[in-house]
């Protein structure tokens, strides 16, 4: 059987079995059949794959897609095939003989659609080898890939536009589901794209409550989550290292719940099979770093965890959008802490690069530190980073219980005089556990070594806890108000925006801890 459609609804009937398009689907396809370039920018599980693969049944040809998944071409192939579509891929995995089968079935006129790896359609054989078919149009999935800007730039993507220039006449049809002003400027102009519709769906994903707290003991709070809300849920929880994967799937697994790991560092074949049960069994919990998940069509993911701070808010957005495909209630839930700021400003640091890359990714980091400190809704926030307007939603945490904000510019400038003294009297710089320990006059055997219970701030921060000023200096780095200092050992430093703190020409202003959120946000829930 072929699939080859006469128009959109008939292969949205008879191939895919759906009734009606969604969204702006219809046009897409619409402009694309008639020859026209398009830039989609839609959500995860929007729908974008119709977009392309639609246009390919009905127009003459085969409908070639560029796409860096290739980990997941067979699992792609073999769906279409399920529903008698003739597709097939070519990438780096495959032998030469059924390279040949395929290139064969591609010059017969036998596919509908054709998956390339990036770095293939730039080999002078391959590009000779479309010119001799026939290209019904070019689809270019994770479009975001080509941004320098973005958080998941591949150098493959930027040699994308020389399909323009080799192939004017073919339409191209770029989608991407994480796209800034910036990246959806960088995605135009790098695929010259500048003659293409630009459809942009709104990128808010209502059925997603997105909730922040603040990290304490990382793995009760995770399990007390799973147990509370989603026990028997299918879920993914992210982890920053391979070894926080492992730990916290072996914690998972101790306390019952059926957890897998998956990062990089695990055998090809685990992944695979880990990967599989994740997707066909029912109430799994892949414990992943973010090595997992592009591409992945799970619908009924319920949650999505963050243990440690993602790097941006594209990632983020993206991390979270696997949750809830199906339009049903799931949780985006984050714990995130002092040590997370701590930390990846010392992997920037210490990242490779010149500076501006440095630059770009404290940028990244900055806007994803502003989220979590936010007192405003969560998702107002969110999609306003991706220019999008809205109001308070009334389904995230922030929403559902206000935080309160406070006047912290006195314990700031406590803090801020404190790391002031140390470097300008004693040439020292420390980390904020000691610092810390200083404000609360605390008798350690680091204060008698250096004789700080001299200093004329030792003691004169009783008023808050330790882990209220653990978040005094969490917000102070988030706001920009103090830094880590870039020899690798987490010292505190001044910023240039501290003096005006300290000379009281601006106030502070705060987010109060909250103790424990998640009792009244189920609440809310239920
Ligand atoms: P995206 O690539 O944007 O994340 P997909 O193309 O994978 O989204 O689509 C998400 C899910 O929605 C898929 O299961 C797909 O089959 C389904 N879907 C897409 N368009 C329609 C439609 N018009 N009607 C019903 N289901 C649809
Ligand atoms: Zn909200």
């Amino acid at each position: 059987m072929t699939a080859a459609a006469s128009t959109e609804l008939e292969a949205l009937h008879r191939v895919f079995g759906y009734d009606a398009f969604r969204g702006d689907q219809a046009d897409i396809i619409r402009h694309v059949i008639d020859g026209g370039d398009a830039l989609v920018l839609m959500p995860t599980g929007g729908g974008k794959s119709l977009c392309y693969q639609i246009p390919a049944l009905v127009r003459e040809g085969t409908g070639v897609v560029i796409s860096p998944l290739i980990a997941l071409m067979q699992d792609q192939v073999d769906a279409l095939a399920a529903l008698g579509v003739r597709a097939a891929f070519l990438n780096s995995t495959q032998g030469p003989e059924e390279r040949a089968r395929v290139e064969c079935a591609y010059l017969a006129g036998e596919l509908d659609l054709l998956y390339l790896a990036p770095e293939r359609i730039t080999v002078a054989s391959t590009a000779d080898l479309l010119d001799r078919g026939r290209i019904a149009l070019f689809a270019i999935d994770e479009a975001h890939c080509v941004s320098q800007w973005g958080h998941d730039f591949r150098p493959d993507y930027l040699a994308l536009s020389m399909l323009h220039e080799r192939w004017p006449t073919v339409p191209r049809v770029a989608l991407t589901a994480t796209a800034t002003e910036q990246t959806h400027l960088e995605i135009q102009k790098r695929l010259q794209l500048e003659n293409a519709r630009h459809f942009v769906a709104s990128f808010d994903r209502p059925n997603i409550q997105y909730r922040i707290v603040p990290k304490d003991q990382p793995q009760k709070q995770l399990l007390e989550l799973l147990r509370t809300e989603h026990a028997g849920d299918a879920g993914i929880v992210y982890c920053l290292s391979r070894a926080s994967v492992e730990k916290t799937a072996e914690f998972l697994v101790e306390q019952g719940i059926l957890a897998l790991p998956y990062h990089a560092g695990l055998d090809a074949r685990v992944r695979a099979a880990n990967q599989a049960r994740f997707l066909r069994e029912d109430g799994m919990v892949m414990v992943a770093t973010i090595a997992f998940g592009m591409g992945i069509d799970k619908p009924d993911v319920r949650f999505v965890a963050h243990l440690d701070l993602p790097k941006s808010v594209e990632g983020y957005y993206q991390e979270t959008g696997r949750a809830g495909r199906d339009g049903m209630p799931s949780t985006a839930w984050l714990a995130y802490g002092l040590q997370d700021v701590m930390q990846q400003r010392r992997m920037i640091d210490q990242s490779e690069g010149d500076l501006a890359h440095r630059r770009r990714l404290s940028a990244h980091l900055d806007a994803m530190l502003a989220l979590c400190e936010t007192v405003q809704c969560r998702r107002m926030q969110l999609l306003a980073y991706f220019g999008e307007k809205s109001s308070p939603c009334g389904n995230c945490d922030t929403c559902l219980n206000p935080p309160e904000s406070w006047d912290g510019t006195i314990p700031a400038q406590k803090l801020l005089s404190t790391v002031v003294r140390l470097q300008r009297e004693r040439n020292q710089k420390f980390g904020a556990g000691h610092i810390i320990d200083i404000l609360l006059g605390r008798q350690t055997s680091r204060v008698d070594q250096y004789g700080h219970d001299d200093l004329s701030t030792f003691g004169i921060g009783t008023e808050l806890s330790e882990t209220e000023w653990r978040g005094v200096v969490r917000q102070l780095l988030a706001q920009g108000l103090l830094a880590v200092n870039s020899d690798g050992f987490g010292t505190l430093v001044l910023t240039d925006a501290s003096a005006g703190v300290l000379d009281n020409s601006r106030t502070v202003n705060l987010r109060r801890e909250p103790e424990r959120t998640t009792r009244a946000t189920r609440k809310a829930r239920s």
